[in-house]
């Protein structure tokens, strides 16, 4: 047996129950498979892939916290540390009732390749809880982030694991994570990034995702002779990342014509207005009726569909498994030429397949999203400096950021020779790294 097959094997029986991690190892295994076999033997003998899919600390943790009621609230609460072979652990915390280890798992392994590409010096990680902060009060979410850090802060700290924002963990968050971090501990340092502005936050920080996803995006189409300007473009998910895809879609001159939430799905054929978005979700925290509601122009639909729309180009920016293979046979049979993932592994294995064999154009989440994180990673050096730069300097670092991960990812498939398959040469170029720097650093 080949030496991937016995670690995809291994990892199913050592981490039962555990889907989501599952599929990510094996999109990425798969894919490396070329690189693996010309260095086989050593690979195996140093058992790189066994530390490489293992994480170097998983926390598992008690989160106790009291309600508006008084009553008592127990959450899990996980981080896990994957892999410090290039920088501090880097990766952000989920709050989400769907949250659990199989899920942290898959999600900071991904972190450990994304942060590679971006060319910065950091490592791996995510962590999370099974807390849902939908309908709690600002009390109880601060109850519930202070009791969080009470047991994280031991393991986090400028130079050795800084967390950031991810589903459920936006602003509000982090300003009381940071806050009862800088209590217990007494420091004022760079522990977490997406802080706000008045507290060591970056500029663009909160752009940084969804503006990326679109100039990677551009760049993949530039190089495959075409361009962004008049296509039409389904966006999933009402967050933070699909909110600023769209805002940065239309600045380069695309239609965005959809968005979607937990609950339903808008179709607007004038284009999404950014403005009402942006007050129905991010100062209400209301659904999507309310968007539906105040534009003439916009259809509400309940539910799932938002990949039945007829576009050039898809962003999933949700969550993960939001898009199907019949979801990619729809967008397919629509005239669908590009995909670029904004959320973490939003495509199945088989959707993906089904793109890359139909000749769509497809950019990997852990290339297309990375804009988040190499901002989290600019936000670390500003703090380190104490020093802010201006939203233009942000802005255009990351541009270059993203077109480099789009090159390195580009090039990395040339070389071996699977000229397109950006899924490929997102994990090798984002691998080799990984990898020359833990062969390196000897059996740690
Ligand atoms: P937000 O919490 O801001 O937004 C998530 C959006 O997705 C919301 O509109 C939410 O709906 C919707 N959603 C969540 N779960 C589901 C579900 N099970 N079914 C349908 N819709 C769902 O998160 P972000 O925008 O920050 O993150 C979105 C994705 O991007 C995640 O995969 C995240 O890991 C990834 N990502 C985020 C980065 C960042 O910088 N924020 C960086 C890189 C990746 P509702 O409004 O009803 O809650």
């Amino acid at each position: 047996m080949s030496y991937v097959d016995e670690v995809l094997q291994s990892v199913i029986e050592k981490n039962p129950a555990q889907p989501e991690f599952h599929q990510a190892v094996k999109e990425v295994l798969e894919s490396l498979r070329v690189v693996i076999e010309a260095n086989e033997e050593q690979y195996r003998k140093d058992a790189l892939l066994e530390r490489l899919i293992t994480p170097e600390r998983q926390l598992l943790f008690r989160v106790p916290w009291v309600d508006d009621k008084g009553q008592v609230q127990v959450n899990n609460g996980y981080r896990v540390q994957y892999n410090s072979a290039i920088g501090p652990y880097k990766g952000g915390i989920r709050l989400h009732p769907s949250v659990n280890l199989g899920i942290i798992k898959f999600l900071g392994f991904e972190q450990t390749f994304k942060n590679s590409l971006t060319g910065l010096p950091i490592g791996g990680g995510k962590g999370g809880s099974d807390f849902d902060p939908k309908g709690k009060s600002d009390r109880e979410v601060m109850a519930f982030c202070q009791s969080f850090i009470n047991e994280l802060y031991k393991y986090i700290g400028a130079d050795t694991d800084v967390p950031a924002g991810d589903i459920g963990t936006g602003a509000r968050e982090i300003g009381f994570m940071y806050g009862q971090y800088k209590r217990l501990t007494g420091l004022y340092e760079g522990v977490f990034t997406g802080k706000g502005l008045s507290y060591g936050g970056s500029l663009a920080r909160k752009e940084a995702t969804g503006y990326g996803l679109l100039y990677l995006t551009a760049e993949m189409l530039k190089c495959n002779g075409q361009s962004i300007e008049g296509k039409t473009v389904a966006v999933s998910g009402a967050g933070n990342v699909a909110i600023y895809a769209i805002q940065k879609a239309q600045q380069l001159g695309a239609k965005p014509v959809t968005c979607s939430d937990s609950t339903g799905w808008i179709y607007d054929p004038e284009g999404i207005d950014v403005a009402l978005l942006k007050e129905v979700k991010e100062v209400k925290r209301a659904r999507l009726t309310e968007y539906a509601a105040a534009r003439p122009s916009a259809v509400y639909h309940e539910g799932k569909g938002v990949w039945t729309a007829k576009v050039d180009i898809a962003l999933p920016c949700a969550t993960q498994n939001e898009l199907l293979l019949e979801d990619a046979k729809a967008l397919v049979a629509n005239g669908v030429m590009a995909v670029a993932e904004g959320a973490n592994m939003p495509t199945s294995m088989e959707a993906t397949e089904y793109f890359q064999n139909n000749g769509v154009l497809f950019c990997p989440g852990k290339a297309a999203n990375a804009g988040g994180v190499a901002t989290s990673a600019l936000e670390m050096s500003q703090n380190s400096e104490r020093l802010s730069w201006t939203f233009d300097e942000v802005d255009a670092k990351l541009k270059t950021i993203m077109t480099n991960i789009f090159h390195n990812l580009d090039d990395a498939a040339k070389k071996y020779g699977m000229e397109g398959n950006y899924v490929a040469g997102a994990n090798i170029a984002g691998f080799l790294k990984v990898a020359e720097a833990m062969t390196a650093q000897g059996i740690v």
